[in-house]
């Protein structure tokens, strides 16, 4: 937490707004709207929540197609099929990790020509990063198709000079606890469409009809922000470009020492655009490194520092088997060799330095016994 999260908390108990309406989620939304250069934004219980009802917002029924980013983790399309309706996962490059704009180009054209095109496209901007927005965009314009990004990792990150999240039709924003600003749990919509916005708030207030008494002529949700949280969220707004810029810190430490390591290789930033580097992710060439990514992790594991796994593709999720991909050797490839190391906002130079010098050691340790075994075998 920085400093003014606990005095907003305190001038929402003083005033007795402890619900999910109230002056700070009104603030809240206003300030992060000021952020991300969208005019629109309403703030929700989480950014799995703000999915569910962008997707219902762009009109997905049941039996519905949705495009998908197949690296992100499962909170990206689960939503899909609380809906009724079925992702198809699409694979990203190697540039941005992100998704494929010429992949999704190629089967919104194949789907055109037989007329089942899909009802949205959620693109990820995943760890940090934006993905290529433009041509995503002009496919799904080409198509009219609405674009949904899901920015939850990647608040405070830009795609030419742009805020993520501020292009689609609907861009939505994690405050969960591993993010890079937190209220313990929320999420938030943003959108250029004030009628999309308005429904939002209505959805997500259990869609009650103008009337002094309760009446419903369409399915809502229990998903409003409390005014508690967004107190939270207003202060951690203000700490928002420290965290982006301790984050790129990590990054530059980490690979300032471990770039001269042979087979290790960083994820990208493409020059579209500034990523906040939410986590620091590489990939490990198990040949050249002398260990493989699960030795690295295990490794890291017993030396009491957690690394974890880039997320594993959506397609080879086994609650996904029966859904469609295209591509997806990317990102089985980033799955398989990649790692994210810890990338708090809050780590030391010190702690950094254990990292570091716990992946050196690995390297040392397994380059030796390569070396060893090399001789003995001569
Ligand atoms: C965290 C996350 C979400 C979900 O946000 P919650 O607030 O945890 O519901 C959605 N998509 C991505 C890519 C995320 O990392």
């Amino acid at each position: 937490m920085g400093d003014r999260e606990l005095e907003f908390v305190k001038e929402a108990f003083a005033t007795n707004w402890i619900a999910p309406v109230g002056p700070h989620i009104d603030a809240f939304e206003q300030e992060f709207c000021q952020v991300i250069g969208a005019p629109y934004a309403a703030a929700v219980s989480s950014g799995t929540a703000a999915i569910h009802l962008a997707l219902r917002l762009v009109g997905v029924q049941p039996g519905d197609e949705v495009f998908c980013s197949t690296l992100t983790f499962a909170a990206t399309a689960n939503p899909i099929t609380y809906l009724g309706a079925k992702p198809v996962f699409i694979d990203c490059d190697r540039v941005s990790w992100n998704m494929n704009p010429d992949l999704l180009w190629g089967t919104l054209e194949r789907r055109a020509r037989i007329g089942n095109l899909p009802k949205a496209v959620i693109v990820v901007h995943l760890y940090g990063q934006s993905a290529d927005i433009d041509p995503i965009l002009e496919a799904c314009n080409h198509f009219d198709i609405p674009l949904i990004e899901d920015a939850a990792e990647s608040l405070g990150a830009t795609y030419k000079g742009r805020a993520t999240g501020s292009f689609g039709r609907i861009g939505i924003f994690s405050f969960n606890g591993n993010k890079i600003i937190t209220t313990s749990g929320g999420g938030m919509l943003v959108s250029h469409d004030s009628q999309l916005i308005e429904k939002a708030r209505f959805l997500a207030t259990q869609a009650r009809d103008r009337a002094p008494h309760y009446q419903h002529s369409e399915i809502g949700y229990n998903y409003r922000l409390s005014n508690v949280l967004a107190g939270i969220g207003r202060g951690q707004l203000q700490v928002l470009s420290e965290r982006v810029a301790a984050r790129r810190r990590n990054f530059k430490i980490y690979q300032k020492a471990l770039a001269k390591l042979p087979g290790i290789e960083f994820m990208p930033e493409v020059g579209f655009g500034q990523a906040t580097r939410w986590l620091t992710c590489l990939t490990i060439d198990p040949k050249a490194f002398g260990a493989d990514r699960e030795q690295i992790r295990l490794f890291l594991a017993e030396q009491q520092i957690e690394s974890r796994p880039v997320w594993k593709p959506l397609h080879l999720q086994p609650v996904f088997a029966d859904c469609e991909y295209i591509g997806g050797a990317v990102s089985e490839d980033l799955f398989t060799r990649g790692l994210c190391l810890p990338s708090g906002s809050n780590l030391t130079n010190a702690d950094l330095e254990r990292v570091i010098s716990a992946i050196a050691t690995i390297h040392h340790q397994n380059s030796t016994t390569n070396l060893k075994n090399h001789f003995s075998s001569c």
